[in-house]
């Protein structure tokens, strides 16, 4: 007589309900399969924090005195499926029941469903306890027949029922909702930046392992200085760490791009997030305790502008996820084709922006998000690659990267492949945006002035083409419609031109 509750490998919540007494009728099943390591090809170093992760927190659970079954990716006798392991641990245990917690990704979703219902046991589901949302939140707040679902508008509610940065009499604190507008500033080396507080594991014997085992990954495995952290303990520190140095500029440099630093003052919390190691409500409520005690030197604007993305913008993604899926992945609404230059895998590309971050990418799995947004999401929209692959290469590469999370963030926000469900814009920019948020133009080859010439900057001619290829869907957008106006406004040998060059660099593509 046993209960097999199963733990999903982006479930390390240590302080689920599920482990507060110990049961010995509970056994608890983790596994290390390659179902989930090979679905797409991911970097050396997710695959690592991940495993990582979960054996911390299994040999908790043992110190604490549950009964955990473990599949490592070596044991010869894991199937290397949920469904099949479980099958083996039913007979081993004499299961009589199973539970798991809420997927947060469809495919799992599913394949658990139809596990559940073939098995032959009772079978619950039950919630990560995560999440400050239903899956179907956002979908409630929202007309099902809505053009579009405006993030805003949800993120007050939210912000309503957590009662951060509000006033007594329910209005926003300093009354304003969001403080975005303040958060602009490009970064010139002052001030300085915080030291790093990353994490110095060495995993050379779980790479090792992996490896053996034959899992395919790409990028930087960094098994001996290891950055990311193992369990909630190491999540702790980070987000002290953060919350004590980065926050304090968070809000000022949040769009700022550095040769200097991939994270400038950025938190680097997704993974910790996004395996539970956190919840959303204490990341945001450390830094809302932090903006109370020291208003002077953590100020409302990044204390509002931090709060809004794990409480706001994280939430309101998974929502659409879950109310979008699965047709919402293949969506393509400006018909783009072009397939994903072969520089994406080695960096090797001539465009500084996209060298460093690209190269910033495969080496340490991380991005902040305006690298993600305005240099490698803006690039392959106005490129017009398929959004598909860019969405699959994004859920390689990133430490943080799941794909309810990854998805609408690419589908979504960065490639407008939804039609503009999500975004009520179009985020892409020339070379102007990318010279005055970063210092990636003063080591270039290209001239970020030329739009024509044989040294022009390619991100110049791609941003005019696609407003006049595009001109029809955004003239009467009321964000954007002056860049496609000044589009259109330009003699016709001049958009004759720029799309002329803009074919020729999509031609040479891999070697631009
Ligand atoms: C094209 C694209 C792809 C992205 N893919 C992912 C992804 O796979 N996984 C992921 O967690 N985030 C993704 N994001 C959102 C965001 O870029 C990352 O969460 C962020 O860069 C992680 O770094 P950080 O922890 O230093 O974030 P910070 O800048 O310190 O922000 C704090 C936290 O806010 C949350 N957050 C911020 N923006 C978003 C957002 N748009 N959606 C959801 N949460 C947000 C994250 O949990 C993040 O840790 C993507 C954004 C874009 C534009
Ligand atoms: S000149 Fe153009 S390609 Fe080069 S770094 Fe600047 S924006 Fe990027």
């Amino acid at each position: 007589m046993a209960c097999v509750r199963l733990i999903l490998g982006d479930q390390l919540n240590e302080r689920h309900s599920w482990f507060g007494k110990v049961d010995a009728k509970v056994v608890y099943v983790m596994m290390e399969v390659r179902s989930e390591t090979d679905y797409v090809r991911h970097h050396a170093q997710k695959v690592v924090a991940i495993f990582a992760g979960m054996r911390s927190l299994a040999e908790q659970l043992r110190k604490n005195g549950h009964q955990v079954r473990y599949f490592k990716i070596s044991d010869k006798d894991n199937r290397h499926s949920f469904a099949e392991n479980l099958r083996l641990v039913f007979k081993e245990v004499k299961a009589t029941r199973l539970e798991y917690q809420e997927p947060d990704e469809y495919r799992v979703d599913q394949d658990l469903a139809d596990f559940a219902k073939t098995c032959g046991l009772p079978a619950a589901i039950k919630s990560s306890e995560h999440f400050l949302d239903e899956r179907k939140g956002v979908a409630q707040h929202f007309q099902p027949d809505a053009k579009r679902w405006l993030m805003e508008s949800y993120y007050r509610v939210v912000r309503k029922r957590s009662g951060l940065l509000m006033d007594a009499d329910g209005g926003p604190k300093g009354g304003k909702w969001n403080y975005d507008h303040d958060n602009r500033k490009p970064w010139k080396g002052k001030p300085a930046l915080p030291k790093t507080w990353d994490f110095n594991h060495d995993h050379r014997n779980l790479w090792t392992e992996i490896q053996a085992a034959g899992v395919k990954t790409f990028g930087e495995p960094s098994a001996e200085n290891f950055p990311w952290p193992e369990n909630r303990a190491e999540a702790l520190k980070q987000l002290r760490a953060f919350i004590a140095h980065g926050l304090p500029n968070f809000g000022d440099y949040e769009d700022a791009m550095n040769t200097t630093s991939d994270r400038l003052f950025h938190s680097r919390l997704s993974f910790a997030l996004n395996v539970k190691m956190l919840s959303p409500q204490e990341v945001a409520a450390a830094a809302v305790a932090r903006h109370e005690a020291e208003p002077d030197v953590v100020p409302l604007a990044a204390t509002e502008g931090f709060v809004r993305q794990i409480i706001g913008w994280r939430e309101y993604i998974r929502g659409v996820y879950w109310a979008k899926m699965p047709s919402y992945r293949d969506g393509n609404a400006l018909d783009h084709q072009v397939a994903l230059p072969k520089w994406f895998w080695d960096g090797q590309t001539k465009m500084n922006c996209l060298r460093c971050s690209i190269g910033q990418s495969l080496t340490t799995a991380y991005a902040h998000h305006i690298q993600r947004l305005m240099v490698i999401g803006s690039f392959c929209l106005t490129a017009g690659v398929n959004p598909r692959e860019v969405e699959q290469w994004f859920l390689g590469v990133y430490i943080d990267a799941f794909e309810w999370v990854e998805l609408p963030n690419v589908i979504g926000m960065s490639q407008h492949a939804d039609g503009g469900f999500l975004a009520s814009k179009p985020y892409v920019c020339a070379a102007s945006y990318i010279g005055k948020m970063s210092d990636y133009c003063s080591d270039c080859v290209y001239d970020p002035k030329d739009r024509l010439g044989p040294k022009a900057c390619p991100l110049n001619a791609l941003y005019w083409d696609f407003w006049l290829r595009h001109q029809k869907r955004f003239a009467n957008n009321p964000r954007i419609g002056m860049a496609v106006r000044q589009a259109m406004a330009m003699k016709p040998a001049e958009q004759l031109a720029i799309r002329k060059k803009a074919d020729e660099l999509r031609a040479k593509m891999d070697n631009i």
